[in-house]
């Protein structure tokens, strides 16, 4: 059997401390699960059920611990935005989970930042469009390493922020989403069969805004640390 072309590389990313990597399969999201972020975006912040939309497992940007990722400026945008989030990387099998039991099928937890081109994804709301553009372009996952559950343990609560040259733009905390981790898995199980390998960004605090070529971005969560993206 041989292939007309190689195949893609394997996307994965390394687990801390260690010399393993996590193979990403998929890369789910959930739209609006901080109440502020929801309300900033003009939405009423009822408890709505979860909704998600998806990016391309190669979309990931790995930044390595004390590195600086590079996040280069996308085309046909003039309005990329920053949406720093908690990310829960899925490490068993799972479908129709129920909330009780979802967090067994968590490895563990990353920073990521869910960059978007705002203006795609308004003019594809207006004209009731799909995301994909917006959401799932090359390079919209920047992506820090898998802290595994065994070292840090399930995180539901602590700060997450970001700031942008310094200045903070994001701040909340883990425990302000609207539905938890543990709630999103479940849920998003009863759309899709989870596999090993599948990330799900939990969504962002209010403070998301635009970023232009030159600017650091830095974000964390407590107990997963820090990481920084410049936009080049
Ligand atoms: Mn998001």
């Amino acid at each position: 059997m041989s292939y007309v072309f190689a195949p893609a590389p394997v996307v994965a990313v390394p687990i801390a401390g260690s010399s393993e990597q996590f193979a990403v399969r998929r890369i789910y999201c959930v739209g609006r699960n901080y109440e502020a972020h929801a309300r900033e975006m003009g939405h009423d912040p009822d408890r709505e059920p979860p909704f998600f939309f998806s990016k391309p497992a190669d979309a990931v940007l790995y930044v390595a611990p004390g590195a600086t990722g590079e996040f280069p400026y996308p085309q046909q945008s003039k309005s990329v935005h920053y949406e720093m989030e908690l990310v829960a990387a899925i490490g068993k099998a799972g479908k129709d989970i129920p909330a009780e039991r979802a967090l067994e099928h968590v490895y563990g937890y990353a920073l990521g930042i869910d960059m978007t081109r705002r203006d795609l994804q308004a003019e594809a709301k207006k004209l009731g469009r799909p995301w994909d553009t917006a959401k799932g372009f090359d390079h919209s996952a920047p992506l820090g390493p898998i802290h595994p559950v065994s070292k840090v343990g399930h995180i539901d609560h602590g700060a997450i922020w970001l700031t942008v040259n310094g200045e903070e733009k994001q701040r909340s905390d883990v425990s302000q989403l609207i539905w938890s981790t543990a709630e999103t898995v479940a849920y998003l199980s009863t759309l899709f069969e989870l596999k090993p390998g599948d990330l799900v960004f939990t969504g962002t605090p209010e403070g998301v805004g635009a970023v232009v070529k030159g600017d650091l971005m830095k974000g964390g969560v407590d107990a997963l640390g820090d990481f920084s993206v410049r936009v080049v």
